[in-house]
Parts: C-alpha cells; sequence; structure tokens
C-alpha cells in the first residue's frame, strides 16, 4: 500500500483520556478511533493487524479440532432467564438489553453459554454425537461500570469464545488440556510474556478455571506468584501458608470487660498504637448481607486479624452464598450499635426474622487469644478476647486477601504481587447450563445426563492492546512480527527521479516476493516520514535517500534496534526476508 493514497492518519498528541500506553500509542499511531466511551473504530491498519491477531486464534483453535460457528449477538432475554443469568447480569449492570417493537426484550450478548447450549440441545440427542468443541470470533457488549484503556476494557469488543461439549468430567479434563496447550501457543505466536494464573470460578460451580494473564504494570489484576514458581493466581482466588500467631503459646487471660477506650480511632492501626500493642493483636469484626442459592438473606459476622484484609471475592464462596456485601452504615447501628470501628463479635442483635448473627472466623484468628476486639459500643473495645473459648463459631473460613511477602500455600518462599492484563480465561463450567437448560443426550445406558460443558474466552482486541503495552519505546509500538500492520516500511526520502524509481521498485519486487510493505511515497519531509514509520512501529523500515543511493545501496534497519546498515539495492528483498523470519529482532544480511 502506498501512504500516498491510503486512508491512513497519524496523530501528533494522543487523546486527552488515554490513560495507558496502549491507548496512547494505537490512538495516536491511527489504529483506532474513539467513538464513544468503550467502542472503538478499527483504521484499515488497525484492522490488518486485529485480522492477524483473529487468523492466528482461529488457526491454533481449528489445529486443535474445535469447530467455527457464529451465534446471534442479539438474543432472547427468555434464554437468559432459563439460564438464571437475566437478573443478576442486570442487577450487576453489565448488559446492554432493549426491547423491539412487540415489547419483546433482547440482551446483547456480553458471552454466548445459552446461546450455543441452546444451538447443542436442539441438535443433539445421543452421546454418540459427542465431544466436541465450538467456537466463535465475535463482538461482545459490556456495559462495564468503568470503560478505559482504549482496547483493554472496551464495552464492545472482540472476543474468541469457545464452548466444550462432553458426556464426562474425563472429555471436559482433555478439552481443557487442549484449550490450555492452544492458548499458549497463540501467545507465543503473538511474541507475548505472559503467565498461567488459578483464577476464581464464582460462587457457583467451584470446578478449575485459570487465567492467562500479560504481565504488565498497568495491569487491571493482582497476581500472586511464589519467589520459586511453583505458585500463581489471581488475587481474587489466592490463599497464603498460614501465618505465625502472635499469641501461640500464651494462657487465655479472661476476658475483659469494654474497658479499652478507642476514641475515634476507626482503623486497626491507629486502635494497636493507642493500646499499646501490635495491630495483629486487634480483631477486625465485618458484617456482611449474605443471599443463599435460595434466595434467603442473613446478616452474619466475619473476624479476621487486624493487618488482613477480607478479599470478598472468596468471602461468598467461603460462606457458601451466592453474595455478600457489607452491611451498609444505615443499616450497622441497628445490629452492632455503634459505627464501623468499634463492631465486634459479641452482643450483636439480629435483623427481625433471624435468631442470632453466626459468627466466621478467618484461619488468621482461629487460635486466637489475648486479643481485642470491638465493644459494639462507640469508642470501645473489650480485651482478652480468646476465640475458641469466647465465641460459638459458626465456621472457620479462608478469606484473607494475600499479601506481597506472606508464606507461599505450596510451603516454599514467600510470594510476590505483580500487575497484569488478563487475556484469556479457561473455565471447567461443569453441568451448569446443560442442567439449568436441559441440554441433555441419553448416555450408553439410555439414561438423559446433562452435558459437561467448558468455555474458554480470550478477548482479540485485547490481546492486541496488551501486546503493545509489553512491547513499545518512547518513538512509538515495536509490533511483533506476527501482528504488525505491514511487515515493512518502505520510506523514499527525496522527491529526486532517481529516488523515486528506486523506491518504486523496491515497493514492486518486496510485493512480488509476497513481502507486506508500507510504502511512504508522501511528500513530507524526511524527519515526518522517520516518526511515523516508528510510531506505527513497522518491524523492518527500509530508507531510500540519494545519498546512500549513490553508492548503490539503502538504508534497512529494525524498529528494535534502529541501526541503519546500507544493504545494496540487489539485496534487499532477500534481506527483509531473513530479517523478518528471524523475528525482526536484529537485521539478517545474508553474505
Ligand atoms: P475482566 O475481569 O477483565 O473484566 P472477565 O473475567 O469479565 O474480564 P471473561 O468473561 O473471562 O472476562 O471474558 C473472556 C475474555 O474476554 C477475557 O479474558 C478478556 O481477554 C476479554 N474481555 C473481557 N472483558 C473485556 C472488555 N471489557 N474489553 C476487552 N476485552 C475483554
Ligand atoms: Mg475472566
Amino acid at each position: 500500500m502506498r501512504w500516498s493514497q491510503s486512508f491512513h492518519v497519524t496523530l501528533r498528541e494522543a487523546p486527552g483520556d488515554a490513560e495507558v500506553v496502549s491507548h496512547r500509542l494505537l490512538a495516536r499511531a491511527g489504529l483506532i478511533q474513539k467513538l464513544a466511551a468503550g467502542i472503538y473504530s478499527y483504521t484499515p491498519l488497525g484492522f490488518r493487524s486485529l485480522r492477524k491477531m483473529t487468523e492466528i486464534v482461529r488457526e491454533e483453535m481449528d489445529a486443535t479440532g474445535a469447530q467455527e460457528v457464529d451465534l446471534p449477538i442479539l438474543q432472547p432475554k427468555e434464554l437468559w432467564v432459563e439460564s438464571g443469568r437475566w437478573q443478576r447480569y442486570i442487577d450487576d449492570g453489565i448488559l446492554f438489553h432493549l426491547e423491539d417493537r412487540k415489547a419483546g426484550e433482547f440482551a446483547l450478548a456480553p458471552t454466548a453459554e445459552e446461546a450455543i447450549t441452546d444451538l447443542v440441545r436442539r441438535s443433539v440427542t445421543s452421546w454418540r454425537q459427542l465431544p466436541f468443541n465450538l467456537y466463535q470470533i465475535r463482538t461482545k457488549f459490556r456495559d462495564e461500570i468503568r470503560p478505559r484503556f482504549g482496547l483493554l476494557r472496551g464495552r464492545e469488543f472482540l472476543m474468541k469464545d469457545a464452548y466444550s461439549f462432553d458426556v464426562d468430567q474425563k472429555g471436559l479434563d482433555r478439552h481443557y488440556e487442549k484449550m490450555e496447550a492452544a492458548y499458549r501457543r497463540i501467545f507465543e505466536r503473538c511474541g507475548l510474556e505472559y503467565a498461567l494464573v488459578q483464577a476464581d470460578s464464582g460462587a457457583i460451580g467451584g470446578s478449575a478455571s485459570e487465567e492467562f494473564m500479560v504481565v504488565a504494570d498497568t495491569g487491571e489484576d493482582a497476581l500472586v506468584f511464589s519467589e520459586v514458581g511453583d505458585y500463581g493466581a489471581n488475587i481474587e482466588k489466592a490463599v497464603t501458608a498460614p501465618l505465625p500467631e502472635p499469641w501461640a503459646g500464651e494462657e487465655g487471660r479472661p476476658f475483659g470487660r469494654a474497658d479499652s477506650p478507642t476514641p475515634d480511632l476507626i482503623t486497626c492501626e491507629d486502635q494497636a498504637r493507642h493500646l499499646k500493642t501490635d495491630v495483629t493483636r486487634i480483631t477486625k469484626t465485618m458484617l456482611y448481607e449474605t443471599v443463599d442459592a435460595e434466595g434467603a438473606a442473613r446478616v452474619v459476622a466475619v473476624l479476621i486479624r487486624g493487618d488482613l484484609d477480607i478479599n470478598e471475592v472468596k468471602l461468598p464462596k467461603a460462606l457458601g452464598v451466592m453474595h455478600a456485601k457489607l452491611v451498609d452504615e444505615k443499616l450497622l447501628p441497628a445490629i452492632a450499635g455503634c459505627r464501623p470501628g468499634f463492631v465486634g463479635p459479641i452482643g450483636l442483635k439480629p435483623p427481625a426474622g433471624q435468631p442470632e448473627v453466626p459468627v466466621y472466623v478467618d484461619r488468621s484468628m482461629e487460635n486466637a487469644r489475648n486479643v481485642f476486639c470491638g465493644a459494639n459500643a462507640e469508642g470501645l473495645h473489650h480485651s482478652g478476647l480468646s476465640v475458641k473459648r469466647d465465641l460459638t463459631v459458626a465456621g472457620v473460613v479462608e478469606v484473607a486477601t494475600a499479601r506481597e511477602g506472606d508464606p507461599s500455600p505450596t510451603g516454599t518462599g514467600t510470594l510476590k504481587i505483580k500487575r497484569g492484563i488478563e487475556v484469556g480465561h479457561i473455565f471447567k463450567l461443569g453441568t451448569k447450563y446443560s442442567e439449568a437448560m436441559r441440554c441433555e443426550v441419553a448416555d450408553q445406558g439410555q439414561k438423559m445426563i446433562p452435558l459437561m460443558m467448558g468455555c474458554y474466552g480470550l478477548g482479540v482486541g485485547r490481546t492486541l492492546a496488551a501486546a503493545v503495552e509489553q512491547s513499545h519505546d518512547d518513538d512509538g509500538i515495536l509490533w511483533p512480527v506476527a501482528l504488525a500492520p505491514y511487515a515493512c516500511a518502505l520510506l523514499s526520502l527525496q522527491r529526486d527521479a532517481e529516488v523515486q524509481k528506486a523506491a518504486d521498485g523496491l515497493y514492486d519486487s518486496l510485493k512480488a516476493a509476497g513481502v507486506e510493505v508500507f510504502y511512504d511515497d508522501r511528500d513530507e519531509r524526511p524527519g515526518v516520514k522517520f516518526k511515523d514509520a516508528d510510531l506505527v512501529g513497522f518491524p523492518v523500515r527500509i530508507v531510500v535517500g540519494a545519498k546512500a543511493l549513490a553508492k548503490g545501496g539503502v538504508e534497512v534497519s529494525t524498529r528494535r534496534e534502529k541501526k541503519a546498515e546500507v544493504v545494496p539495492v540487489t539485496k534487499v528483498v532477500e534481506t527483509v526476508k531473513a530479517t523478518l523470519a528471524g523475528g525482526a529482532r536484529s537485521l539478517v544480511v545474508p553474505a
């Protein structure tokens, strides 16, 4: 493509709302343009990169034997009610939904479990038709609370979603392993550094779920790794080994009265300082409103050590409920009789219809002795709480948020925290959807069984942006060859006839040799052309200028090393091909 004939435009300034480098560079390079918050157009060059990404995904999915389908994005509410997700997605505010002229309600698909389950249940009747894995690469819609970071968190975005169907767990395990391997190949082909981490699989299900993460400082996810590399988990799911107990070996002192004033001190750290003790000796008592699978609501108390925080993603599962949200400040005084900061496990008044407020204890407090806890009275704490002696514990749970430096759950080394971008998610769904939507087949004994499902998502646009997050410099993008809009940029520096002729000739021979080339033949200053080529990030650059040409050569360089070498015109095609074949990390000039 000749730039003079293309639609392509680069920008001097990044858009004002671009907070992360991939957003800034993709926009400045002219690869994407915002239409509305979280909604982007791909320009011709941007779309070429997206198509390359899509093609890698498609090839690797096809190689596993998965089959491509194309499911509707506009989906009737009834399907979503059947799976039980309509109300939840509405409540979470994530679902884009609309009415047709007859007042029928529809969702714009945020994901497609319902649609695929419907397709399959209408088509299969016998175990003989299984197993299979169906995928699509299609737009998804989610009304994200905070659409931002350009392609990383859009409201309309391209996702590859695959759904495997099996008659048993063994089959599902096999599909899951195949998908994991395919994802590894996809991210490797994109030149990405990634990590596979354990992920939260939600309140129901409980089976395996892992995320592919691109490690990047701007990532929205916190990842927990063990120093020695034998553990990796999303912080939403991460556990630690039990922490040392400061009270170990101590005798239990008698339970104190509400004898420890902590006036106006809300945080455990401040209270500890005031009470001249360590923050590990302060009990944090948190009250949650929970809703179980049957819809029954209940208030519970959860105790955790003062230096730790409750992980509210882990909490519902640990409590065996669907949702758990903090009791709000309006309800709190009715139950605890005080503001947050002074709530304690003893003397809580249950809300109407609930006999008592059950007390759950995080593992960090299970054996606690001689600790302080809130007295359920403004500005007061109790001393001398010994959990096993003084409380009726409804359950010991593991709900602490992992911290850097905590002991690894594998028993060796400590934990480190890094930031990451979730680019893929593989998930053993089990029979959650097939049971709810009666997607069943007759097994070998003619018994009807719900199918075992797995689902495998991959953000196509997000991965493209993640590649930019990971690979750029001050001047622009450093595309891996596999994702670059064009593999090579050809720049003509002067409008002189010799230069034009040589550049035109190279353009033709490169194209004839199958090299993707973007030819900057514009009437622009050399400085502008260099800057633009760096910004868009073509892996290889060929510069045709009068000076080198007089000696029979042109300058060739890679975007990564930028060190130009004069290569004889006759050797350019060969050089470019060899350099691209080597990943364009450095220039390869054949002898
Ligand atoms: P996140 O936690 O980042 O919101 P998610 O866990 O909700 O993502 P999934 O439902 O697992 O996302 O979707 C599968 C994949 O789709 C993700 O791994 C991610 O790569 C991509 N994806 C999800 N939401 C977005 C979005 N808003 N914009 C771009 N890609 C997305
Ligand atoms: Mg996910």
